[in-house]
């Protein structure tokens, strides 16, 4: 609580994910081993190794504490903390570290630092690949008895003890991926825009994000209560009394409306003329989401994320029954999959990329697939064969070129033979289709839809590469106008090809989600809007209210509007007057 005289802070970022939080700080720092080659004089050799085991009762005694703290909510998670347990008491890490220490005078971390490491090389070499992902269990071992020598305390977001609202400079998509959902009430991050990944996953998860907020960290500490408002983009630092309780009625307020419009979730999608439109899922995982049962398809399925949340490149194996449960959680739904979509601001912890001035222009997606072959054919053969156990299609991201496009279709060709003489079943009808996020694919829509069975506009790229905006810089936030006419322009371009072709085109980017930009969308004739969860009810909602023949009224308008306030402020307008 604010103490007497002192000021409450206000500080000011992006709202992301919407919503409000009261709780405390937790300033998450991964920890980084920073260990040297080191060694000290003969006779300390008992007071060092004792300084080890030491550091070993107390990792002990957290990894204890975690898998209590955890048992009950997620058994899973908590089996993974016992088997840390089990690497920690090892008797032959054990051994190699006394010998260190005692034969070669070597200091405690270095001496951990180098037995957990060669013990991880050496499974990392393992044939079978659940071996061969215990290699970074024993690293996380290493980092956790590291991190204790050094005196310094836990920092983990899978494995938190309370609720609380995580500040960090930026979060990985994997931090945000593995993260406790239950107990992270909101997010806040230095950097990242409203179409970074951990944008796009706190949306999914629910939780109020607001990123881009300058110096955060710094400012903040541990411990420290805040509002964070993700409505407006605020995040108010122990703020008094009256401001608290006029933010826990705000939240009533919130969850008032949240709920009002949630009765649309379960609607048929329909305009006021009676006209139907269709819903899809955006998804990053295998999990069965409630999602599933408001929409009509899956009209994004982001792959990297299995990736991501693995220690090792995923098997064919494994990634053909990831697939086969995304197809089983979508009912008979089509589920398009898109194929892995790695570089810009994801990476992989066991594929070392080069590092690129500007990865968002580089070496990204399909690209970098059709670059690593035995990847890219891994994961169509999975896909493929998990076609025959549902409704897939298959999609490429980051396509800038005919000559892409007809890339990877020879790669599709080639896969879809080598099954066939393999007698492995899959689907031959399998659609296969792009995503339009560079400008240079959606300005030749009337030849690239020749080449394809349908198209998926990714409007989160699109917006940066037409604008040439870097959508992680906050510094550039307010020129990342996705709501531009010139955006608009495109893509009434964009679905006049496709539906003229009679090909699906379908929107997969954040945009769809956003109830202004589809009414607008839907007036230049798109008809299939795929989006988060937590988006599905207002979009329903508003284009509800709206006659064809209104929405196409309204779009004419907006492409010739000439700034992207000014669109926001007509298409605003024009849904509060039927309000
Ligand atoms: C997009 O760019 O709009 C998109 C859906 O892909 P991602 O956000 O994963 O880059
Ligand atoms: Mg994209």
């Amino acid at each position: 609580m604010q103490k007497k005289g002192e000021q409450m802070r206000i500080l000011k970022g992006n709202p992301v994910s919407p919503g409000l939080a009261l709780a405390s700080i937790y300033i998450y720092k991964a920890f980084k081993a920073d260990v040297h080659e080191s060694y000290f004089p003969a006779g300390q050799e008992e007071e060092h190794f004792l300084k080890f085991k030491d550091a070993i009762e107390m990792a002990e005694k957290e990894l204890n504490e975690i898998v209590t703290s955890m048992s009950a909510e997620s058994p899973d998670k908590a089996k993974i903390f016992t088997a840390h347990t089990e690497i920690l008491l090892d008797e032959e890490i054990e051994e190699g570290v006394r010998e260190m220490i005692y034969e070669s005078h070597a200091m405690p971390d270095y001496a951990v630092d180098e037995v957990f490491s060669e013990f991880a090389k050496l499974l990392e070499k393992a044939k079978d690949p659940l071996i061969a992902a215990r290699a970074a269990d024993l690293r996380d071992v290493r980092n956790r008895v590291l991190r204790i020598l050094k005196g310094e305390k836990e920092n983990n977001l899978s494995s938190l003890r309370e609720n609380c609202i995580v500040v960090a400079h930026d979060l990985l998509p994997s931090d945000t991926a593995t993260m406790d959902r239950q107990r992270v009430m909101g997010i806040i991050t230095e950097v990242g825009g409203a179409t970074s990944h951990t944008a796009i996953l706190a949306r999914g998860y629910k939780i109020p994000a607001v990123l881009g907020v300058k110096d955060a960290t710094e400012i903040l500490n541990n411990g420290d209560n805040v509002i964070l408002d993700a409505l407006k983009g605020t995040v108010l630092v122990e703020p008094d009394k009256d401001t608290i309780e006029v933010y826990r009625q705000k939240l009533v307020e919130y969850i008032q409306e949240e709920r009002q419009t949630s009765e649309y979730l379960d609607r048929i999608p329909l305009v006021a003329s009676g006209e139907r439109y269709s819903v899809g899922l955006n998804i990053g995982g295998t999990e069965p989401e409630e999602g599933f049962k408001y929409v009509d398809y899956v009209g994004l399925f982001r792959t990297e994320f299995l990736y991501m949340g693995s220690e090792y490149m995923p098997t064919e194996e494994e990634q053909f029954q990831a697939y086969r449960k995304v197809l089983a959680n979508a009912m008979g739904n089509p589920v398009t999959l898109r194929t892995l979509d790695i570089g810009g601001d994801k990476t992989l912890k066991y594929m070392a990329l080069p590092k690129e001035d500007n990865p968002f222009l580089g070496n990204r997606a399909l690209r970098l697939c059709l670059q690593h072959m035995d990847m890219f054919r891994t994961q169509l053969r999975a896909a493929l064969r998990a076609s025959a156990f549902g409704n897939l299609q298959i999609m490429f991201p980051m396509v800038g070129t005919m000559d892409d496009i007809r890339a990877a279709n020879k790669v599709v060709a080639e896969v879809k033979a080598e099954l066939r003489a393999e007698g492995i079943a899959f689907d031959e009808r399998v659609k296969v289709g792009i995503m339009i996020e560079i400008p240079s694919i959606a300005l030749i829509s009337d030849q690239a839809v020749k080449e394809v069975d349908f198209g998926s506009v990714g409007t989160n790229d699109l917006t940066q590469y037409l604008h040439a905006v870097d959508r992680m810089n906050p510094a550039i936030t307010d020129y990342y106008h996705s709501m531009s006419p010139a955006m608009f322009r495109v893509l009434g371009k964009v679905f006049e090809e496709y539906n003229k072709a009679g090909k699906e085109i379908s929107v997969c980017g954040e945009l769809a989600g956003d109830h202004m930009a589809a009414l607008v969308m839907f007036g230049l004739g798109l008809r299939k809007f795929s989006m988060n969860a937590s988006n599905i009810a207002r979009v329903k909602r508003t284009l509800s209210l709206f006659t064809l023949e209104e929405a196409k009224e309204i779009a004419k308008k907006v492409l010739n509007l000439a700034t992207q306030a000014e669109v926001i402020e007509f298409v605003k307008g024009e849904i509060e007057k039927k309000n």
